[in-house]
């Protein structure tokens, strides 16, 4: 299951040019379910949302990120399952290449499905009630799969809501994304692009050595690649083309594209 899902993941990318993880790093074997969120500065900010489960990370481009105000439902766009072993990498990725930018390792803790259906079903039905223990984020959360937009957009979008909860902080759910350090290093945006200061602590790997503070992930694919792995692709479309009303989940654009 996890090698299949992984395909597209892998279909990016070139692994026989670098020693970039596969997917079969040695990863330690949690009894719980683990989640991570990856803020990355590529050529535009978003926070990347994994979820662990059946062996890979569920993945999903939170544009704005997280919001603690449960008034506030946060566009999550549906990517491609990650390898678990990508949950730890803080570093940079190259100019030029898919998802070329900064990558902090913004949270991170484990994650409880809600409810009494599996989290694959609730997946499947799109709805997915959970609870997070993370460092950041905590108490109870749901995705929501939005309805195709009718121009065939390729991506399929998700909302993000807090629920309403002790951990819920109404009209300032923005106030958790100014704790803008790494959970991994401690270290800001601006450290990790230098590559300098602390190594993060592994958290997913079994290795007790920490990656170095410069890491860099080779991603092996130009943003301008070819015009047939556009379906796989992150295409978002432009903001002028986007008619975008968050409140009533009305997302369009005019090209078919995602509006972030
Ligand atoms: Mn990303």
């Amino acid at each position: 299951m996890a090698s299949s899902s992984l395909s597209r993941y892998q279909s990016k990318r070139d692994f026989n040019k670098t020693a970039e993880p596969s997917g079969d790093t040695i990863v330690a074997p949690s009894g719980r379910r683990r989640f991570v969120i990856q803020k990355h500065a590529a050529s535009r900010l978003h926070y990347d949302f994994r979820l662990e489960l059946d062996g890979v990370f569920k993945s999903w481009a939170v544009t704005r990120g997280p919001s603690l105000d449960p008034k506030e439902k946060r566009l999550a766009v549906e990517v491609e399952d990650h390898p678990l072993a990508y949950g730890d990498f803080e570093g940079t990725i190259p100019k030029g290449q898919y998802g070329g930018g900064t990558v902090m390792i913004w949270d991170r803790g484990y994650w409880t499905p809600e409810g009494d259906e599996s989290p694959e079903e609730a997946l499947k039905k799109g709805t997915l009630k959970f609870r997070l223990d993370g460092e950041k984020l905590h108490g109870s959360w749901v995705l929501v799969r939005m309805k195709r937009d009718h121009s065939g957009g390729k991506r399929t979008n998700w909302l993000l809501i807090k629920h309403r909860d002790e951990f819920a902080r109404e009209n300032d759910g923005d106030a958790i994304l100014r704790e803008d350090r790494s959970v991994a290093s401690g270290r800001t945006m601006d450290q990790i692009a230098a590559g300098k200061g602390s190594r993060p602590k592994p958290f997913m790997l079994k290795t007790k050595k920490a990656a170095p503070p410069d890491a860099v992930w080779n991603s092996n694919r130009t943003d301008t690649a070819k015009p047939r792995a556009s379906k796989a692709t992150t295409q978002i479309c432009p903001p002028s083309d986007c008619n975008a009303t968050l409140s009533n989940t009305t997302i369009s654009c005019r090209t078919g594209l995602s509006c972030l």
